[in-house]
């Protein structure tokens, strides 16, 4: 049975059945589709090897062009001429994290005040769930996703552990229901905007919304979602939400991360890291702890700023883009790719996993073989780069803002080629 059979286009069924030109539409559609794509100038905003099929940005993005200049002016001028200097004035080091955290906010649909940036996804997802939780006593009951990522699976498992909590498995889909049926003990809601695994876009807007009718807090992992697609965290009155800065936002590898905390419960939240830099009057040097106003409570120690500066420019790469822009671009670039499979990889046991509509998916495609391992390499050797989930996800991570049609043909032929060959 062709697994990818399903693609009902007719325009699929002629490729298949064709040899030697069996591409030749796809490739005229890609050149249209690229040629009308709105965000085609955005490409020479990043470094990408020339001849190379980059389709990994879901896991570290490509090298925007602004920050080897960025880091070379935070290196030698910044730190090697005005050394210490630069954490205040001009240099504004101090300040980074917050400022970058409002240029991120402006991708999260978040207003100025709620994002700050700084430590790892990881970090921020302890620090963030705790607090959750805290804002919820009495509640025993932390909602998240069977198959979370596993950082914030083992994350969410030992803050439960340290506030006594009951931790429930549910997948997003059936989430509503079990808040319909036992919500008034569910204190936290925790879900990520799109599974790692599949590229499944879940419904961030009615879980939010959910969770609310049941008096829960909603603490949403962004780092699938975060510049390839609006998210509306304001609109949707989502009260915490993490991300990483490597992947769809290109901040390079080991960038900080961001937390977001809902204006609304800056008072009342308590972070349990309460460092210094998240202090009221930090150089006081007092002897306890008082929370800064705003989301500066949320700051922990010392940013790493070299990083921060890098994650800076990087993020200008998204100036002038629009995110309605974005999407459409993302969404016909993985769509493409869904009818690219379709066309040249029936017959060889490839099975799409994520969804084919549009407003169910991400930007990734996971498409599953049993030989996904190996064929991941063999397809880097041939400068198509994605990557795989064992034991048999091949995963192609689309960044509309560098990627083209062309490249999603290239490695739909690619693949292919390795299979028929
Ligand atoms: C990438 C990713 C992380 C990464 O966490 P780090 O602390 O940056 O290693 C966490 N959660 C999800 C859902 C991710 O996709």
């Amino acid at each position: 049975m062709d697994a990818v059979s399903t693609g009902t286009a007719s325009a699929s069924v002629a490729d298949t059945s064709a040899t030697a030109t069996d591409a030749m539409p796809l490739a005229q559609r890609a050149a249209q589709l690229d040629r009308a794509n709105p965000l085609a100038h955005t490409r020479d905003r990043f470094l990408i090897p020339e001849g190379t099929v980059y389709l990994d940005g879901n896991s570290l993005g490509a090298l925007p062009a602004a920050v080897p200049r960025a880091l070379d002016d935070a290196v030698r001028r910044q730190w090697g001429t005005n050394l210490i200097s630069s954490w205040f004035g001009e240099g504004g080091w101090w300040e980074a994290p917050l400022r970058i955290g409002d240029r991120i906010g402006a991708l999260l649909g978040a207003a100025p005040g709620q994002v700050v940036a700084g430590d790892s996804t990881s970090v921020q997802l302890f620090n963030t769930v705790m607090a959750a939780a805290r804002l919820r006593p009495g509640r025993r009951v932390l909602l998240t996703d069977p198959g979370h990522f596993p950082t914030d699976a083992y994350l969410t498992d030992s803050a439960a552990g340290l506030l006594g909590l009951d931790v429930r498995k549910v997948p997003a889909p059936q989430a509503p229901a079990a808040l319909a049926e036992y919500g008034d003990q569910v204190g936290v809601v925790s879900y990520p905007i799109v599974d790692y695994r599949t590229g499944e876009l879940w419904d961030l807007p009615g879980l939010t919304r959910a969770a609310h009718a049941a008096g829960a807090v909603t603490l949403w992992d962004l780092c699938h979602g975060a510049g390839a697609m609006p998210i509306g965290l304001d609109a949707s009155e989502v009260d915490f939400a993490v991300g990483c800065t490597y992947k769809y936002l290109s901040g390079g590898p080991g960038s900080p991360a961001y937390t977001y905390v809902a204006a609304r419960h800056h008072g009342a939240v308590r972070h349990p890291m309460t460092g210094w830099h998240g202090h009221a009057d930090p150089f006081a040097m007092q002897d306890s702890y008082t929370p800064a106003e705003g989301i500066a409570r949320a700051r922990i120690g010392c940013p790493p700023v070299l990083s921060l500066l890098a994650l800076e420019a990087a993020l200008t790469a998204f100036d002038g883009v629009g995110l309605a822009d974005l999407r459409a671009a993302s969404l016909s670039l993985t769509g493409f790719f869904i009818e690219c499979c379709d066309a040249l990889l029936a017959g060889h046991g490839f099975e799409v996993d994520t969804p084919r509509e549009p407003a169910r998916r991400g930007s990734q495609v996971a498409v599953h073989h049993p030989e996904a391992p190996a064929l991941t390499a063999r397809l880097a050797e041939r400068a198509v780069v994605c990557d795989k989930r064992e034991p048999d996800i091949l995963r192609f991570g689309f960044n509309a803002l560098y990627n083209t049609h062309a490249d999603a043909l290239a490695a739909a032929r690619t693949l292919r080629d390795l299979v028929a060959g």
